[in-house]
């Protein structure tokens, strides 16, 4: 059994099948995933939510749980308002994370003044409502800009609420996993880890402990070989697995079960 720690699932995109690529899901054994609730921007970061509402507890379909929060491309579209609409959406009782929030200095799709500001804020906002970040931070080329501003910034703003979080789509080197991993973060791998070139990736997934890491889509986006470059879907992290199992000399189903193990331990939830 398998769970997809973070996938987009509500865009345009799965509008003609989302049922099929759920159904898909489970029959593959993605026990479960966790709905990303970012939106277009926070006036749709309930987005998640309404997936849960929709599919959660059926049998046909996996385990559905959400999160809520400001991604760094939309950091610009961040007021009070939308501050306080997501901390009502926060006490749903599925939502069990705030997130993803972080540091995006690839595409700078909001100015990285506004983008830290707004990561700070949005760090409080969790801390308010009790629950662990998940965290996007994506350097520049061939720089480690944005791993230095987001993990110095973890470390002054978060690291104190003993809450927690998870790096999603884990880019970084071996040097700052260990770091967040000091911080009490768990590291979650995509599907980019089966990219040719991306073996600071891999090097980072045969250190981190078994019982500190997590397993992702990022649905839509990064589709792992042999799906790369088409839609990604859940039933597709069996493939994230596989190639950790190959790093650890361990059959992918060893690395689904510790990694829902592991899921299921960070959030405090019932297997
Ligand atoms: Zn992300
Ligand atoms: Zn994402």
């Amino acid at each position: 059994m398998y769970i997809d720690s973070h996938a987009h699932l509500e865009g345009k995109r799965y509008d003609a099948d989302r049922d099929e690529v759920l159904a898909r899901a489970k029959q593959s054994g993605i026990e479960g995933y966790l709905a990303i609730g970012n939106g277009d921007g926070p006036d749709t970061a309930d987005c998640g939510i309404r997936l849960v509402e929709k599919y959660d507890g059926k049998l046909e379909y996996p385990r559905i749980w959400a999160s809520v929060g400001i991604h760094p491309h939309e950091a610009s579209l961040a007021n009070d308002a939308a501050d306080a609409k997501m901390l009502e959406w926060a006490r749903h009782t599925k939502v069990i994370a705030w997130g993803e929030i972080g540091l995006d200095y690839y595409y700078d799709h909001s100015p990285r003044e506004v983008q830290k500001a707004v990561f700070q804020r949005q760090m409080e906002l969790a801390r308010a409502a009790k629950l662990p970040i998940i965290i996007h931070c994506r350097a520049s080329d061939n720089s480690e800009n944005a791993w230095y501003d987001c993990l110095a910034m973890i470390a002054e703003h978060w690291t104190a609420s003993a809450l927690g979080g998870i790096l999603h789509c884990f880019t970084g080197s071996v040097e700052h996993a260990r770091r967040a991993l000091d911080m009490g973060f768990m590291i979650s791998f995509a599907g980019n880890i089966t990219f040719p070139k991306a073996q600071n990736i891999r090097d980072a997934a045969q250190i981190i402990p078994f019982d500190r890491m997590l397993i992702e889509t990022d649905s839509p986006y990064l589709a792992p070989i042999p799906h790369r470059g088409k839609r990604n879907e859940p039933a597709f992290v069996t493939e994230v697995a596989r190639q950790i199992g190959d790093l650890r000399h361990l059959p992918e189903e060893e690395v689904g079960a510790q990694t829902s193990r592991n899921f299921y331990k960070f959030f405090g939830l019932a297997p």
